[in-house]
């Protein structure tokens, strides 16, 4: 299933899942367990696509791609490294990227995102696997130059709008071998797979879970692959994950 959180023509904000080109509304959250499918349906152009969550937080593994880390001159992390966006990072499909003004450097970088479907702690790999709901789309849009001269990521990281979401969360979904590209403009910038990994799935959610009890509805972004580079005001840029679809926003 691919569900979406959409607005309507009155600005009323529903969720349905997407059956080939139409929408099939749902009686509530998508992420509630009692949820169901309506005999509603409307066209998809009579919708704007929201982020299709609403996490309380974003939690993103920094390193989890060997040429990524090869390529930002990092050693090869013990454990996985770990940091939050907050929530006032997410934006939706084909919403914009504000470039800010204190910064001359804003990268992309195209991620798988998992969305958490069951609050868990302390999870095992197995209670992790079965703690997810699905999979969308994630930019972890990053002012690199404010990174490095931090030497950590909050402020780098957590600008509003840095963190596009979307368009959709698709259930029953193999995490372990999808595409992952990026292309600004048009053009490739990166191309990998999730079988390059460093950390699985279910390891960095089991890991996650170990510090802080996750809530349906938030997301946690799976590392970038290598690639990464600037964008301007002006780009359009889209990440695309295979069986999943492409997320795409532009810069202002
Ligand atoms: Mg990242």
């Amino acid at each position: 299933m691919k569900y979406v959180r959409f607005m309507n023509r009155d600005q009323e904000i529903g969720y349905g899942c997407i059956q080939e080109d139409k929408l099939q509304l749902v009686d509530r959250n998508f992420l509630d367990p009692l949820c169901q499918l309506t005999t509603q349906w409307l066209s998809l152009d009579e919708v704007t696509l929201l982020a299709p969550v609403q996490p309380s937080k974003v939690v993103c593994v920094g390193l989890n791609y060997a040429l990524h880390i090869k390529e930002m001159n990092h050693a090869l992390p013990e454990e996985p490294v770990i940091f939050i966006k907050p929530p006032t990072c997410v934006i939706g499909p084909d919403e914009a990227i504000i470039y800010p003004k204190i910064s001359q450097q804003v990268d992309y970088e195209a991620e798988l995102a998992v969305v958490i479907g069951t609050t868990i702690k302390d999870a095992t790999e197995v209670e992790a696997t079965k703690a997810i709901f699905g999979y969308t789309c994630a930019n972890d849009v990053t002012a690199r130059d404010l990174q490095k001269i931090d030497g950590q990521w909050t402020r780098g990281k957590s600008f509003d709008t840095f963190c596009p979401i979307g368009p959709w969360v698709v259930t029953d979904v193999d995490p372990s071998q999808l595409d992952v590209q990026l292309l600004l403009n048009g053009v490739v910038q990166q191309s990998s797979n999730t079988r390059n990994f460093i950390t699985s799935v279910p390891k960095l959610i089991s890991f996650i879970s170990q510090v802080m009890t996750l809530f349906p509805g938030d997301v946690v972004l799976t590392g970038t692959p290598e690639g990464v580079g600037p964008m301007q005001p002006g780009d359009e840029v889209i990440v695309k994950i295979a069986t999943i679809g492409q997320l795409r926003n532009t810069l202002k």
